[in-house]
Order: C-alpha cells, then sequence, then structure tokens
C-alpha cells in the first residue's frame, strides 16, 4: 500500500505539481496532501485509511453528506439509462423549473457543467445585452479561471490591473476594473468615471475566495441601485454561496435582487453541473434565439442532473438551512470560545452552511484585512488539526463548509481536538 507521500512523488511526475487544482496541493500550508479513497457522511478516508472530519466539503459542493444514500440510489438509476445523449431531456426541464421557483430573480436557467463556465458566461451574455464592454469585480472574489476574471488589482481607477496568471494577454483583462469589496466611494467614483461604459458588476455577495467576508448592508444596497440607474447587469455569483447559506441564496438574506445569477457546487451534489440564469429579457439573448452565443457537449448531463435534483430535494426538507445554519454556529462560536481560553485572538463569522475563522481580533471586510490574519498561526493551526483527524481548507483565504450531517456528535469531537491544539499552538 501506498503512502500518502509516496503517492504524491508519483503524482508529480505525470500531473502537474501532482494535482488538478492548485489549492489542493497544500502549497499555502506547506507539507504533503492526502489522498482521498473514499467518503462517507462527514468524514474522508485517505489512502493509508485515515480518516478526517471534513469541513472542506468538496469546496462547498457537499451539503447533504458524501455517499448519501439517496443520492446514490437515484444516481444508480440513472445510470441504467445512459450517461449522455447530446438531445434535450425532461429532466433538464424539470430542473430549470425548479430553479426558477427557488429563486424568485431567475426567470430562465441554462446549465453548464463548472462554476467558471457559468460565469464566464454570465459575463458574456451581460456584455451582449447591453452593448458595453466593461465589468467591475472585486478584489478577493473568484469567480473561475476565465481570462478576463483573472486579474490583480491595479493601484487606482485609472490604473488598469494585470493579469494575475501568466498566459492571460494584457488585452484580456483590460476591460475589467477591480474594486475593493464595501468599499462605496469607489464604487460611486468608478461608474462616475466610466458612464454608460460599465455592462456587469460581477460579486460574490458574501465571499467565500478570501474566506468569508460579509458585503455590509450600505454597500450591497448601493451596489444594486447604482447598477439600475447605469443599466448595468448585476451579477451575484453564487456558485458557492447559492443554496449554501440558504434556499434561496445570498440574494435571500440580503433582500436584494440581482439581474443574473451563476451557481454551481451544491447544485450537482458533487457532479459536474453549474448553471445561469436571470431575467428573461436578458437570457433570452443567448443562442439559439440570441446573438449570444454559449453552448457545452455535456451541458445538462443526465446523471449530473439526476444528483443535482436529488440533493435539491433534501435540501427542501423542513428547518434544512436552520439546522445547518445552528451546526456552523456551534462549531465557530465553539472555535472562538476556546480560543480566547488559552488567550489567542481569533474571531469568526458563519452564514448558512459557510463559515470563516480569522486569527485576527476582527471580522475582516475586505481583501486587505483578511490578510491582516497571522498566516503563520493558520498554517500551524491547519497542520495540528490535520495530524488529530480535522480537514479544514489548506488556506486562510478559503471558507469553510459543514453539511446536514455534521451533529453535535461531530462539532464536539472537533472542538475537543482543537482545544488540545490552542494549548500547544505557540509551543
Ligand atoms: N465562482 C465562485 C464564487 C467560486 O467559488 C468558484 C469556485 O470555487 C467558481 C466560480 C468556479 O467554479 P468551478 O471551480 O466549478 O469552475
Amino acid at each position: 500500500m501506498l503512502t500518502n507521500k509516496e503517492l504524491f512523488e508519483q503524482a508529480k511526475l505525470c500531473i502537474p505539481g501532482g494535482v488538478n487544482s492548485p489549492v489542493r496541493s497544500f502549497n499555502s500550508v506547506g507539507g504533503t496532501p492526502f489522498f482521498t479513497a473514499r467518503a462517507e457522511g462527514s468524514s474522508l478516508f485517505d489512502i493509508e485509511g485515515k480518516e478526517y472530519i471534513d469541513y472542506v466539503c468538496s469546496w462547498g459542493a457537499n451539503i447533504v453528506g458524501h455517499a448519501n444514500k439517496t443520492v446514490i440510489a437515484r444516481v444508480t438509476e440513472a445510470l441504467a439509462n445512459g450517461f449522455s445523449y447530446g438531445t434535450p431531456t425532461e429532466l433538464e426541464v424539470v430542473f430549470a423549473k425548479k430553479i426558477c421557483e427557488l429563486v424568485p430573480s431567475i426567470d430562465k436557467f441554462r446549465l453548464v457543467s463548472s462554476g467558471t463556465e457559468a460565469v464566464m458566461s454570465a459575463i458574456r451574455l451581460a456584455r451582449g445585452y447591453t452593448r458595453r464592454n466593461y465589468i467591475i469585480k472585486f478584489n478577493g472574489c473568484y469567480h473561475g479561471h476565465s481570462d478576463s476574471l483573472l486579474i490583480k488589482a491595479g493601484s487606482g481607477l485609472q490604473t488598469f490591473g494585470n493579469p494575475s496568471s501568466s498566459g492571460v494577454p494584457e488585452e484580456a483583462v483590460r476591460h475589467t476594473l477591480v474594486l475593493e469589496y464595501n468599499d462605496t466611494e469607489q464604487l460611486v467614483e468608478a461608474f462616475r468615471v466610466y458612464p454608460e461604459a460599465i455592462a456587469a458588476v460581477v460579486i460574490e455577495p458574501f465571499a467565500g475566495n478570501m474566506n468569508l467576508v460579509r458585503p455590509t448592508s450600505e454597500f450591497i444596497q448601493q451596489l444594486r441601485e447604482l447598477c439600475t440607474k447605469n443599466g448595468t447587469v448585476l451579477v451575484f455569483d453564487e456558485v458557492m454561496t447559492g443554496f449554501r447559506v440558504a434556499l434561496g441564496g445570498a440574494q435571500q438574506l440580503l433582500g436584494i435582487k440581482p439581474d443574473l445569477t451563476t451557481v454551481g457546487k451544491v447544485i450537482g451534489g458533487g457532479m459536474p453541473l453549474a448553471g445561469f440564469g436571470g431575467k428573461a429579457e436578458i437570457m433570452d439573448c443567448l443562442a439559439p434565439i440570441g446573438g449570444v452565443y454559449q453552448a457545452g457537449t455535456l451541458s445538462g448531463n443526465p446523471v449530473a442532473v439526476t444528483a443535482g435534483l436529488a440533493v435539491l430535494d433534501l435540501i427542501q426538507q423542513q428547518d434544512f438551512y436552520l439546522r445547518l445554519a445552528n451546526s456552523a454556529s456551534l462549531l465557530m462560536d465553539g472555535l472562538k470560545k476556546i480560543a480566547n481560553e488559552e488567550g489567542i485572538s481569533l474571531s469568526v463569522d458563519s452564514v448558512g452552511g459557510m463559515f470563516g475563522f480569522y486569527f485576527s481580533d476582527r471580522v475582516p471586510q475586505s481583501f486587505a484585512e483578511v490578510k491582516e490574519g497571522n498566516q503563520e498561526l493558520f498554517n500551524r493551526f491547519f497542520h495540528l488539526m490535520l495530524d488529530r483527524g480535522v480537514f479544514f481548507a489548506p488556506s486562510m483565504y478559503e471558507a469553510g463548509f459543514i453539511s446536514a450531517v455534521h451533529d453535535s456528535r461531530v462539532i464536539d469531537k472537533t472542538l475537543a481536538i482543537a482545544r488540545d491544539v490552542f494549548k500547544i499552538l505557540y509551543t
């Protein structure tokens, strides 16, 4: 039997960096990633047979618990009917109807296979609809790896940002403005400097890619008003928050209706499924009825849609989100209490089944404030917890996730381990 270390060495010989998505490599925290052999309920099991309580939950996709029996049964049944047809299916219609019913801002919905595709398509659609080129994104938000969104902030509104990845031409980000999250003044200024030029503002309505950061109500309301006033399409990227923070997503909790919404992760229950939707008037600009081209061989894949439908059924159970939110606050409040008892500065926050903890004395409101957290302490905490069988996201810039089967027994066990870890964190 191979150890994680041995397999990682082999992986690096045939997969760049040994992983198929960079954050999995533990670059930020150091050390060797473990290789998962199987998952069940709230746990992952690695190839050495070690069990981990999983607070990454496939980066938010898993909300009903790993290897949920209901989902497995429905997927198994679907598999027997074939995996992909290249024709429309009734399942897709049922799925789209359900999404439109659960998210009132969505009149029409289209399926794709990843969050990246969903946001990339929504941006193209907003540009086609408005016949404008500029888009605004916020520092610290991640919207997948399409070219125009891989951008580092410049030093002010008049200086443009640079691509954050090599291979992205400067021209590809020339029309992307990067502003600070929760900075209303900057937003007002951007609309003043670029009147009638901004096609879309894309935002994570609760940011989860710079740890968890909430919008202030003033900021998010102004954002909605400015978009409406300027004829700009407001895109809520709910790939992470959709069906994760509430049944109606972040927009339900914030009481704001975006023009377009992107979803992913939870809606596929771990299968490659994502989508985007919104106002009919905008969605009808898509091919084949409109001029904005967008397509996909595997879009609406019947097996993935079946998994998604099974998850959508489960999350509509009575008090599902109430229980999820209670578990997340139980975990976060407990973590803060025991850290503070050991004299360690720790702040916490949670929304529905998503949480953040920060080695800092305040909950951050921007990427700059997240960066003030103590990275060294986080990295040490991460490894000490991992050694004892608790898997938090391997970067202090990622939010955490729980599923419906992370019950009080699992959380108590986590907190007992955390108590031991906080005692030795400084040694
Ligand atoms: N948008 C947000 C908010 C995300 O968190 C992610 C992925 O983490 C994406 C888009 C990209 O999704 P995918 O990794 O499925 O392409």
